[in-house]
């Protein structure tokens, strides 16, 4: 398959094993060969990605590697998205998010834009961040709980805007960072039993580029860089028979985005590809279109668990991944 690598990349990171873990002596199934490649250790199962990264790098060398490029161009105008893609318990949120003394993407992000900001003495920007959920096909406002059920527009500027969404002006990183934290309580607030429901919603962290020359005041460009913790790829493969009527639902619509977007990647991936691209299947990928085609920035980040325990959640993250690559 000829393939736009420039565009898309990725990767496949491997989490440490917790403590329960250690303390049980879980067996390992799944170890890193090389830079770029992920092999079974029992069988001969091996899978080639952009980079693969083992259970001791910090997400500060994920940082480098590959989301400081999608937020370089997303400073000159492009488009980008950061997916990170895994079953529950995987890393998705320790690496986009982070946790306490260990900064995840979306804060070194935010370090970089206004570092980004301060440097280029010729530009004017204007950073304005969003923070919604796609939970059952719905969008919601994490920055305002009275906003529910957000609906999607044709925008002649940007492609496609979300109507009505919370767009804060931000000034400096800790302005981002207390609506982030506002987001994180909100979440909470939105659900009785938060992480089980915070697993089966898409989370996405939104910052609007908007710069302009400070000499003739002429527009640069916008650019919309979208950081996004996937709901979890479990709820994707399980048979609904024996689940609740609850949990079919949120399956059914899980499964729905994670596979449209599967295909809508494959093909975008595929530079030979025709075969129209259906971002209309699912919120997630209809909002995301105008960062996904064309000269967009794509990092794919796919966390899974090194146990044997996980094998076949796993084996799927990588069977995914791979059809993404
Ligand atoms: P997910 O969001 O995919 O459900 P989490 O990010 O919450 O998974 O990770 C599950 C647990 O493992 C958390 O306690 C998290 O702090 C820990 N963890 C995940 N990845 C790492 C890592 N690379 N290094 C240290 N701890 C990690
Ligand atoms: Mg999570």
């Amino acid at each position: 398959m000829e393939k736009k690598e420039e565009n898309i990349t990725v990767a496949v990171r491997i989490r440490p094993l917790n403590e329960r873990e250690l303390k049980s002596t879980a067996e390992i199934a799944w170890e890193k060969k090389g830079n770029n490649i992920i092999k079974e250790i029992k069988g001969t199962r091996e899978f080639p990605f952009d980079r693969v990264y083992d259970p001791s790098t910090q997400t500060s060398q994920l940082f480098n590697d590959l989301a400081s490029q999608v937020i370089s161009k997303c400073m000159e105008g492009y488009n980008g998205c950061i997916f990170c893609y895994g079953q529950t318990g995987s890393g998705k949120t320790f690496t986009m998010h982070g946790a306490k003394k260990f900064p995840g993407i979306v804060p070194q992000a935010i370090e970089a834009i206004f570092s980004h900001i301060q440097q280029a003495v010729q530009k004017e920007f204007l950073i304005r961040c969003s923070y919604i959920e796609i939970y059952n096909e719905s969008i919601n406002d994490l920055l305002n709980t009275n906003s529910l059920n957000l609906q999607l527009a044709e925008d002649r500027r940007n492609g496609i805007k979300i109507v009505g969404v919370t767009e804060e002006v931000c000034t400096s990183p800790n302005q981002v960072q207390s609506l982030l934290i506002l987001g994180e309580t909100h979440k909470n607030i939105a659900s009785t039993s938060f992480n089980q429901r915070s697993s089966r919603a898409h989370s996405i962290f939104r910052v609007i580029v908007e710069s302009k020359n400070s000499f003739g005041k002429t527009d640069l460009s916008v650019a919309a860089l979208n950081l996004i913790d996937l709901a979890g790829s479990e709820s994707a493969n399980v048979h609904t028979s024996t689940a609740s009527t609850t949990r079919t639902r949120e399956m059914k619509y899980i499964n729905r985005s994670l596979l449209t977007l599967s295909t809508v990647i494959m093909r975008l991936s595929d530079a030979k590809s025709t075969t129209p691209i259906p971002y209309r299947d699912s919120k997630l990928t209809r909002l995301l279109q105008p960062a996904l085609e064309g000269d967009s920035k794509v990092n794919i980040i796919c966390n899974i668990s090194p146990c044997a325990i996980t094998y076949e959640e796993t084996l799927s993250t990588l069977k995914f991944a791979q059809r993404a690559k």
